[in-house]
C-alpha cells in the first residue's frame, strides 16, 4: 500500500528511500528485510508472519528444524518465491510486489545463490559454471572467463577450470559454486545449506572460504542450515519454528555474567 516508503518509517526519517539505509543499523534500517510473511503451499502453512532484518555486509544464519519454513523464508528475501501476505524489501525497494521481470533482473544483477548440491550446469566446465552469471549480464566471454579463473586459485581449484561437474569431488563442486555464487560481486549472497552435502571437514572448508570472501567484498550473507557448526561462522542466527522467526540470543536475565571465554 506504501510502496514508496521503505520498512523503516517506523523507525526513522528519509534513509528508507535511498542507499544511505544499508550503513545503518539492522533493526532501523536493514539492507533485506522482511515483514509479516505469510506464505502456504496449497494447505500446507510455510510462513506464518515471518519477520527479519539483515543489516549491510551481515553474515545472518537461519536455522531450524526440518520443515520450520527456513527454505521459504530464504525464497520470498530473494525474490524467488512472492508471499502472500507481508513485505520484502531490499535496499529500500519493495521486492514482493515487483513484476517478475524487474524481480529477475534484482536477482541477476545484485544477488548470488549457493544452493545445497552446486547445482552445475553438467555440459559447461568449471570455468564456464562460474563465469555464467557474468555471461547472463552481457559481458564478453573473454572477459567473463578471465574474472571467473581469478576464482580458482583463491578457492583451492587450480587446474579444475576446464573439468565438467562429474569430474570434481562433492568439496569441489560446491567451490565452483561458491565462486559462480560471488563472481559477480553480489549485494547479497543467499545460501540454502551450502554444506549439506558435503562431510564436515569439506563443510567447514567451504565456511572458512564462503566468509573470508563474503567479509573481503562486504557481501551480505544470508545462509540457510539446520548445522549449529555451520551456523557458528555468522555474525548473527535466528531461528525459524513453525513458519516464525525467533531470536537465538540468549536471555541476558538468565544468562549469568562473566561464565565465557
Ligand atoms: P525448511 O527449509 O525449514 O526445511 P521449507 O521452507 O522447505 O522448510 O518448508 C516449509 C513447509 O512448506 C514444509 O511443510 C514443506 O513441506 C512445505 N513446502 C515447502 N515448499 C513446498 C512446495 N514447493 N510445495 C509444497 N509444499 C512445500
Amino acid at each position: 500500500m506504501t510502496a514508496a516508503r521503505g520498512p523503516g518509517e517506523a523507525n526513522g526519517p528519509a534513509e528508507a528511500n535511498g542507499p544511505a539505509e544499508a550503513n545503518g543499523p539492522a533493526e532501523a534500517n536493514g539492507l533485506v528485510q522482511a515483514r509479516g510473511l505469510v506464505r502456504s503451499f496449497g494447505q500446507t502453512p510455510a510462513l506464518r508472519g515471518a519477520s527479519v532484518s539483515v543489516a549491510a555486509g551481515e553474515i545472518l544464519a537461519i536455522m531450524g528444524p526440518s520443515g520450520s519454513g527456513k527454505s521459504t523464508l530464504l525464497h520470498c528475501l530473494a525474490g524467488i518465491l512472492t508471499p502472500d501476505e507481508g513485505e520484502v524489501w531490499f535496499a529500500g525497494r519493495r521486492v514482493d510486489t515487483m513484476g517478475e521481470a524487474e524481480r529477475s533482473a534484482l536477482r541477476r544483477e545484485r544477488f548470488g545463490f549457493v544452493f545445497q548440491f552446486g547445482q552445475l550446469v553438467p555440459e559447461l566446465t568449471a570455468e564456464e559454471n562460474v563465469a555464467l552469471p557474468l555471461l547472463l549480464d552481457g559481458m564478453r566471454r573473454a572477459a567473463a572467463l578471465t574474472e571467473a579463473r581469478a576464482w580458482f586459485g583463491r578457492l583451492g581449484l587450480d587446474g579444475r577450470e576446464r573439468h565438467r561437474s562429474g569430474e570434481l569431488s562433492g568439496g569441489e563442486a560446491q567451490r565452483v559454486a561458491l565462486a559462480r555464487g560471488l563472481v559477480a560481486h553480489p549485494e547479497v549472497l543467499f545460501a540454502d545449506e551450502p554444506t549439506g552435502s558435503l562431510d564436515s571437514m569439506t563443510g567447514e572448508h567451504v565456511m572458512n572460504l564462503l566468509t573470508a570472501a563474503a567479509r573481503d567484498h562486504g557481501t551480505t550473507v544470508i545462509l540457510v542450515t539446520h548445522e549449529p557448526r555451520v551456523a557458528a561462522y555468522a555474525d548473527r542466527e535466528v531461528v525459524v519454528r513453525d513458519g516464525k522467526v525467533g531470536s537465538l540470543a540468549p536471555d541476558p536475565l538468565v544468562t549469568s555474567p562473566g561464565l565465557g571465554s
